[in-house]
């Protein structure tokens, strides 16, 4: 196995602010630790109020010469950090998998992922136009411009330790803003890993700064990013709760806010489905990342017809998942990210099979100990059972039966979350009728994986607000400002 023996040299294990590597103010640090492990990788800087106020002067100080450079040249920046990365992808692949535990494999799709943010959004930032139009008065004219916001602030999770801290920098600074990133307390390591990669690709002081704390300091670096009057926007991904608290703290002072929460994904198999497609659909779009991501197949909805042969051929599939270390040869099953997790998995698990699921397969903490779960299969699942209202974030697969069209579709929307959703079928007019149905801000027809940086990413109900991603994606970081222009006279 590869476990790394050192840091990658670009990366300080402190916070990054002003173009600086420096300790918080209080000199205090956490233990980021490897979740296969359980062993300390290093310890990164405990910053809290003074430390993200710091980052958010910093952050002001480098906007007016940022904002104005010309959208080329902000892209010719984002376009080296995209290279830098590219350059270093297996570097940062491990390092990825050494704090989050994924197979290095997917570590690797994540980091191509997470460049193809400043690839894209470099060119987006060029293409931030404007409009006019028809005066309501002879001699005035009316523009409008897209403007960039000012300092912003992003808060990250885990999951996906570099792509969520690029879906959200990319199109800032493209746009213009400058970014304080508070990144998820267990993954600092890969987004200070941007931090370093940002100075030597040149970008400014100040325009991105990153501030590590300890879950106990995540509250007060929100609460100092919501409350602060220079702070204008705040890019959010993780869970629904702490979504929703962030967004209150947001009403005092109008900030704007995205958010991209959690989400109770149903995965559909109608019985004119392309039956191994779908099989390798769920497999992908449930087991990937150890099911802890928030488009992970929640629900596994298959028609009665083929109900017992799918469950079946799942278990199978599930079966010949290897769990392991993530840096380990073969692996294809990581550890949950921390023992809460574990904790999480073991209660919806229990709570179904109490209320008479059937166990297929799984079912336990795996032999590897730690934070490993068994790949699990549950059949008979239906409403009542919490593992269909909550995310599992687990290597769970839940299956339900239904037996019409009308039936998949009340049970796939019976939900307060609306991330994403997914369905098999090679009935033209059904592909239509159900994509238009689920209440859901993505659907997948026929593959179990949609993400792409071209592509808009975000959910409805209480699964969030805003999009990422795409051409729409920038619009979230920018402000539309009127322009009238009155006074032009008639001409001699
Ligand atoms: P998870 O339960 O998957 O860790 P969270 O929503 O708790 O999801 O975490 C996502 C991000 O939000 C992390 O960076 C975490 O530190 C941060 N966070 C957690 N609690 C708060 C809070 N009260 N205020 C601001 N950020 C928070």
């Amino acid at each position: 196995m590869n476990i790394p023996t050192e840091l990658p040299e670009y990366l300080q294990p402190l916070g990054f602010i002003d173009g600086q590597w420096c300790a918080a103010v209080s000199g205090a640090a956490f233990e980021v630790l490897d979740p296969a492990t359980g062993k300390k990788i290093t310890s990164v800087p405990r910053m809290g109020e003074s430390d993200t106020e710091r980052a958010i002067a910093a952050a002001h100080k480098a906007y007016p010469a940022w904002r104005t450079m010309t959208a080329a040249a902000r892209a010719g920046v984002l376009e080296a950090w995209a290279a830098s990365m590219r350059a270093r992808s297996d570097q940062l692949a491990q390092l990825l998998t050494w704090e989050q535990g994924k197979p290095v494999s997917e570590s690797k799709v994540e980091i191509e992922y997470a460049a193809s943010f400043f690839s894209w959004f470099a060119g987006e930032g060029r293409r931030i136009y404007g409009d006019t139009i028809p005066p309501h008065l002879p001699d005035t004219r009316i523009l409008v411009m897209r403007q960039p916001m000012g300092v912003v602030g992003g808060i990250t999770p885990w999951n996906f330790p570099s792509a969520m801290v690029t879906r959200k920098s990319a199109p800032a600074l493209a746009a213009g803003n400058c970014m304080v990133l508070k990144p998820a307390e267990s993954t600092p390591l890969s987004a200070l890993a941007l931090a370093g990669l940002a100075l030597e690709a040149g970008v400014p002081p100040g325009v991105f700064n990153v501030v590590t704390g300890a879950r106990e300091d995540a509250a007060v670096i929100g609460e100092t990013l919501t409350s602060h009057p220079l702070v204008k926007k705040i890019g959010f991904t993780g869970s629904t709760v702490v979504g929703k608290h962030l967004m209150a703290g947001c009403v005092d002072g109008l900030k704007k806010i995205s958010l991209e929460l959690g989400g109770n994904a149903p995965f559909i198999v109608f019985d004119d489905a392309d039956f191994e497609a779908a099989l390798a659909g769920a497999m992908i779009c449930k087991y990937r990342n150890t099911g802890q991501t928030c488009i992970s197949a929640n629900r596994i909805l298959v028609q009665d017809s083929i109900h017992d042969r799918f469950v079946e051929a799942l278990t199978a599939r599930a079966a010949e998942l290897v769990p392991g270390h993530g840096l380990e040869d073969g692996v294809s099953l990581g550890p949950l990210i921390e023992p809460r997790a574990l904790d999480k998995v073991e209660r919806l698990v229990a709570d179904a099979l109490a209320k008479g699921a059937r166990l297929m397969i799984g079912g336990n903490r795996h032999s590897l100990g730690g934070t490993y779960y068994e790949p699990t299969v549950l059949s008979d699942v239906t409403p009542e059972m919490d593992i269909t209202r909550e995310e599992v974030f687990g290597p769970v697969a839940a299956i339900m039966r239904f037996s019409d069209e009308a039936e998949a579709i009340a049970l796939a929307n019976d939900t307060q979350y609306g991330l994403s959703g997914y369905f098999y079928s090679r009935d033209v007019g059904r592909v239509f009728r159900v994509a238009e149905a689920l209440e859901t801000g993505i659907v997948g027809v026929n593959t179990g994986l949609i993400s792409t940086e071209i592509a808009p990413f975000g959910g409805v109900k209480e699964s969030g607000i805003g999009r990422e991603g795409s051409k729409y994606g920038i619009e979230d970081w920018t402000e539309i400002k009127y322009v009238c222009l009155a006074g032009i006279g008639e001409g001699s």
